[in-house]
């Protein structure tokens, strides 16, 4: 691959940028004054979210647990029912952790340097950089997806964004945007913002980008090429077979998802993974009507789910009222606690549509 030999000087590329962003920075929350606590929450949030999704997540989350000692003193199944609906519930968990670790560690004061912030749950590099950057405006670089693009192009760099050495070309441009001196919020932020708002992934506006005349590819076809990407991660496709279980109470059996696979701590549906288990589990077995896999004619919901690396193919099957002890394993819910409790998408837009949430 070959490196790009010449790049836009830092500083004229940094003060352009900063005066940009000063002038077109969409008005979001949590960049009002939010303080280091409300930085992070927002780019946990919208880690894999649309800013127009996480929107009213963050509000709701403040609104909810404006401190981290509020958020730390919650229970996870308050905090993952919060969540609800943003998907990715390992993000909620940690985020859970940190702040009962920020309490307990640091006073409840998120830390001021990299090593510390990386040490808690759920803060990678890019997190610990905004943070950095973002709310305690120290020269830390914070490079996302956005920046990856925009630097990219700007560099006409052909290195992969997944791969080490595209990354690091990455960070040590923006490392020397942040040498300028450049306030390192506005630097780090204006990169974002020009990635989402005009170096768009799709057809980048290069008429209005604040870096036109210094870009390598500005106006090029090549523009909407870059960047390029070395693999194509696999998907991987995974069958869940449902079954729709409820008492004459009104009652419906769940189970709560263990640790080690998706959705963990949420309550879900009876499940047998087609591939994974041979059958369905063994104390459901009894309460199917037919032996023979009959039970799989009824199918009365598909959806299918795409997740970063897998695509989940959903079917449930109803099965008649059953008024016996849950099996071990297996809990009932009650029409009220099914309101309350946090589930996957999927079983909350089934629930909706069958008038139980
Ligand atoms: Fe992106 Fe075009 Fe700006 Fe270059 S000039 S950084 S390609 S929008």
């Amino acid at each position: 691959m070959k490196q790009p030999n010449e790049i836009p000087a830092a500083p004229i590329v940094a003060p352009l940028l900063v005066s940009w962003f000063e002038q077109h920075a969409r008005d979001l929350p949590w960049r009002r004054g939010v303080g280091a606590y409300g930085v992070w929450l927002s780019e946990v949030i919208l880690q894999q979210t649309r800013v127009a999704q996480g929107l009213a997540y963050f509000q709701r989350f403040m609104e909810v647990f404006p401190t981290v000692e509020a958020l730390a003193r919650a229970t996870e199944d308050e905090v993952l029912h919060l969540w609800q609906g943003l998907g990715y519930y390992s993000r909620a968990r940690h985020l859970h952790k940190a702040a009962q670790q920020i309490v307990s560690q640091y006073q409840g004061v998120l830390p001021h340097n990299y090593t510390d912030l990386r040490s808690l749950p759920g803060v990678g590099e890019y997190t610990a950089g905004a943070i950095l950057a973002f709310a305690y405006h120290l020269p830390y670089p914070a490079v996302d997806g956005n920046v990856l693009r925009v630097v990219s192009r700007l560099c006409a760099s052909t290195l992969p964004i997944d791969s080490p050495e595209g990354k690091r070309f990455c960070k040590t441009y923006v490392e020397r945007l942040l040498q300028t001196g450049a306030s390192p919020s506005d630097l780090g932020q204006g990169l974002i913002e020009l990635g989402a708002l005009v170096c768009t992934p799709k057809a980048p506006h290069c008429d209005s980008c604040p870096l036109q005349r210094y870009c390598k590819i500005a106006d090029t076809p090549q523009a909407e090429e870059l960047p390029y990407k070395g693999s194509t991660p696999k998907v991987r496709i995974r069958k869940f077979h449902y079954f729709w279980l409820h008492s004459s109470r009104g009652e419906l059996l769940v189970y709560r998802r263990n640790k080690g696979d998706i959705w963990q701590g949420l309550y879900d549906l009876p499940l047998w993974e087609e591939g994974v288990q041979e059958n369905p589990p063994l104390p459901l077995l009894s309460l199917l009507p037919n032996a023979e896999g009959a039970w799989r004619k009824q199918c009365c919901y598909t959806t299918v789910r795409k997740l970063t690396h897998q695509q989940l193919q959903i079917a449930i099957y109803p099965l008649p009222p059953y008024d016996g002890e849950a099996p071990e394993g297996y809990l009932w819910l009650s029409p009220t606690e099914l309101k309350e409790k946090a589930m996957p998408t999927y079983l909350i837009e089934f629930l909706q549509k069958q008038g139980k949430r």
